[in-house]
């Protein structure tokens, strides 16, 4: 007989499994193009102001204020900067014609857009409001000041981060290098789909869907996958697979055969080749979970039922990834939003309910909550983070995870 571990909560759990991995060592350099994802290996520290000079933020004129008392003032136009010129100072007496994004002349100290002008005869201009001081004028460093820190160490970039560290004239970023993760699930009862047609699917078999969406958050989570395939339900298959996966790896996840019957051989397999902590979290769905290690490479065992694979992969391996590449956001914040549902029978479990957000500003609940349904993955754009024993009631206000970050 094999004893089950005890429960474990999720936190306690996480911060076990986070203690247990430096983050890896080693950073490469990208094309900021190329960066989305990535985390950050330094700070960018900018070169220089952004913008650079004051510059307009209208297409219109630039004038000394003080010298427009009252509206219907003519002025010469005494010169034209369009954007990406350089201006001569603002001859007194006189107006420049300004183009967003040009800069502002030395002197002038206010902007009058084009709207608010009018030709008064050759090259004059009347300006028909009275302008404030300052008016749409964009100042040096609004945006950066030079020497200040635009993005720190461990920041995930996505696109508003590249395109600031464009702003700052950065073309290649220092970022921490890709997890190698190598992947495979177990179960004699898979079938890709490809080699057998749903009308020829013998008793028994299914088809082998974890593959799919773990190779596919493993990429979001900015990781190299090799996948292995599916590794039948046999002690000698699995060892070496696991011997193999070892090699060159710095996380081998695996989906199924993490509990403790016989046709799970996941446990003896590491035992031989590694240790192996196996781990009854506290958590719905979830559960069964293995941490352990071959050699230097860690390992993670997950559950084989799709959803406990999907929700324990977002909520313990994307941080786990996050911060092997030393990010220092591992996770989204929760969102207190009203329940539109009844959830009366609670498990004593911290429960992850599938959930979506309705046009009433509430949440409504899947109503197949099943470990097994992964379609309450697909219907869901979020999860509540439910505590054990807690029944929901219309109205309460609960804890909601947005998966589009979870599976950003
Ligand atoms: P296990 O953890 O191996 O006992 O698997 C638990 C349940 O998840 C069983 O119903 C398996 O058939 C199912 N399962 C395991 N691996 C996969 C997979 N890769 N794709 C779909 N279902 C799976
Ligand atoms: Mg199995």
């Amino acid at each position: 007989m094999n004893a089950r571990p005890p429960l474990r909560p999720l936190d306690a759990a996480l911060a076990d499994l986070l203690g247990r991995a430096a983050p890896l060592e080693g950073t490469e350099t990208v094309s900021t193009f190329e960066a989305d994802g990535r985390v950050l290996a330094a700070d960018l520290v900018s070169a220089l102001q952004v913008p650079p000079q004051d510059n307009s933020a209208m297409d219109g004129y630039a004038v000394r204020r003080a010298e427009i008392a009252d509206e219907g003032v003519p002025l010469p136009v005494s010169q034209r900067i369009p954007a990406g010129s350089a201006a001569q100072p603002l001859q007194p007496g006189t107006a420049a014609r300004i183009f967003t994004g040009a800069p502002v002349p030395a002197g002038a100290d206010a902007i009058v857009m084009q709207e608010d002008t009018e030709a008064a005869g050759d090259g004059v201009v009347r300006i028909l409001r009275v302008p404030d001081a300052g008016q749409w004028i964009r100042r040096s460093g609004e945006d950066v000041a030079r020497g200040a820190v635009v993005l720190q160490k461990g920041e995930r970039l996505a696109p508003s981060g590249c395109g600031l560290a464009a702003s700052i004239g950065l073309e290649q970023l220092a970022v921490a290098r890709r997890p190698r993760v190598a992947l495979f699930s177990t179960g004699d009862e898979l079938v890709m789909p490809g080699t057998v047609p749903p009308e020829q699917m013998r008793p028994g078999a299914i088809y082998n869907s974890n593959r799919f969406f773990l190779r596919q958050l493993l990429a979001r989570c900015g990781c190299q996958v090799t996948d292995l395939g599916i590794v039948p339900d046999r002690l000698d298959a699995t060892v070496a697979a696991l011997r193999q996966a070892a090699d060159g790896h710095d996380l081998i996840l695996t989906s199924g055969g993490v509990s403790v019957g016989e046709e799970d051989h996941i446990k003896p397999a590491l035992q031989q080749l590694g240790t192996l902590d196996l781990w009854n979290i506290a958590m719905k769905p979830g559960k069964p979970f293995a941490h352990g290690r071959i050699g230097t490479a860690h390992f993670i065992g997950l559950p084989g039922n799709p959803v406990s694979s999907f929700v324990t992969f977002l909520l313990l391996v994307r941080p786990f990834l996050l911060h092997l590449q030393g990010a220092t956001r591992l996770q989204p914040a929760a969102v207190p939003l009203p329940a539109h549902f009844d959830w009366k029978r609670p498990d004593k479990r911290r429960e992850f309910l599938r959930v979506r957000r309705n046009g009433h500003g509430g949440l409504d609940l899947y109503p197949n909550q099943s470990s097994g349904v992964l379609t309450s993955t697909v219907w869901a754009d979020g999860l509540v983070d439910n505590p054990a024993g807690q029944a929901i009631a219309q109205g309460d206000t609960v804890r909601f995870l947005p998966l589009a970050e979870l599976l950003a």
